[in-house]
């Protein structure tokens, strides 16, 4: 999501020196040459606090520590206002309802005190994110030793969000076995801790499935991702990997909104079907989930197909 303000901020500062700060997983971005140096979050906190020679912070999460950790002397300290810290921040920005911008959008806004200028970047312009030459062979070694030289689909079942984010398992089971009469193989992706829900829905799909979850680096999955006819997935970390490789990707919505959330690549569908509770955001759901079962495989398929033609 922070792609955008990232390339918008390397392009008019090509001599800047960018420290980034975040978590593991945002170190995969080293390879865009968007920032001199990476830190780790939320071990940065006391490296911040020590070495105030920042110019500009932009501060993308909306909390209070983030904004906290900041050195006061920084002449410009933008970020999102509420939680009690606009008093941190020198442009404290109030951030419009949920979905009115997408996110990437409202990123790119926090950007936009550093230059002293409006930025804006049209979503579908941010370059792909490609896997190296290393992490393609890779690839290519997981997915022959899985399914030998099968052309495959990966399908994500998993969410950390909560229920609310995860289409039925029967519904990634009965796709899988779509793709398979098709004449595709199905990888199953996910973190280990999708792997119950990944090997069950491979072991149903049968012979020309096989579930990966829980043993794939976020660089073995940009791959498998950018190798694949296209990547089903619910709405989760591997939905952005996949569409920022610009590989296909079906994007399936629960309680979320995609205005606000839609993975950002060119190639990208959203299989939604949102009731009129939708979105409320909630992790789980004392209703029965309509936003997510409304979804038929049928649906996933259709928005599949769309992006091949
Ligand atoms: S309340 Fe509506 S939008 Fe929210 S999880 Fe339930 S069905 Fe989905």
């Amino acid at each position: 999501m922070a792609r955008p303000l990232l390339h918008a901020l390397r392009a008019s500062l090509p001599n800047a020196v960018v420290t980034a700060v975040g978590r593991p997983a945002s170190r995969l971005l080293d390879r865009e040459r968007l920032w001199n140096d990476w830190k780790p979050w939320p071990e940065a906190r006391t490296l911040l606090k020590r070495e105030p020679t920042f110019d500009s912070a932009v501060v993308l999460p909306p909390s209070f520590s983030s904004a906290w950790s900041l050195p006061r002397g920084i002449r410009v300290r933008s970020g999102f206002a509420g939680e009690w810290r606009s008093w941190l921040l020198t442009h404290p920005w109030r951030r419009p309802p949920r979905g009115d911008l997408h996110l990437s959008q409202e990123y790119l806004r926090l950007g936009e005190p550093v230059l002293a200028r409006a930025l804006s970047s049209p979503l579908q312009r941010v370059p792909r994110l490609a896997p190296s030459a290393a992490e393609t062979e890779g690839a290519r070694r997981t997915a022959r030793a899985a399914l030998g030289e099968r052309a495959y689909v990966v399908l994500g079942p998993g969410a950390a969000y909560g229920p609310a984010k995860r289409w039925p398992v029967e519904r990634f089971m009965a796709l899988g076995r779509r793709c398979v009469e098709r004449g595709l193989g199905v990888l199953v992706c996910g973190a280990a801790n999708d792997r119950a829900e990944a090997e069950a829905v491979a072991e149903e799909i049968g012979a020309h499935a096989r579930s990966l979850a829980g043993t794939t680096s976020t660089e073995e999955q940009l791959a498998l991702c950018a190798g694949a006819a296209g990547t089903i997935c619910n709405d989760s970390g591997l939905a952005h990997l996949a569409a920022a490789t610009g590989a296909p990707t079906v994007v399936i919505f629960g309680s979320t909104s995609s205005a606000w959330t839609a993975p950002l690549g060119p190639r990208v569908a959203i299989a939604q079907r949102a009731p009129v509770c939708s979105p409320c955001f909630q992790r789980t759901c004392a209703i029965g989930y309509r936003c997510l079962t409304a979804v038929e495989v049928a649906d996933a398929l259709r928005a599949w197909e769309s992006l091949a033609a």
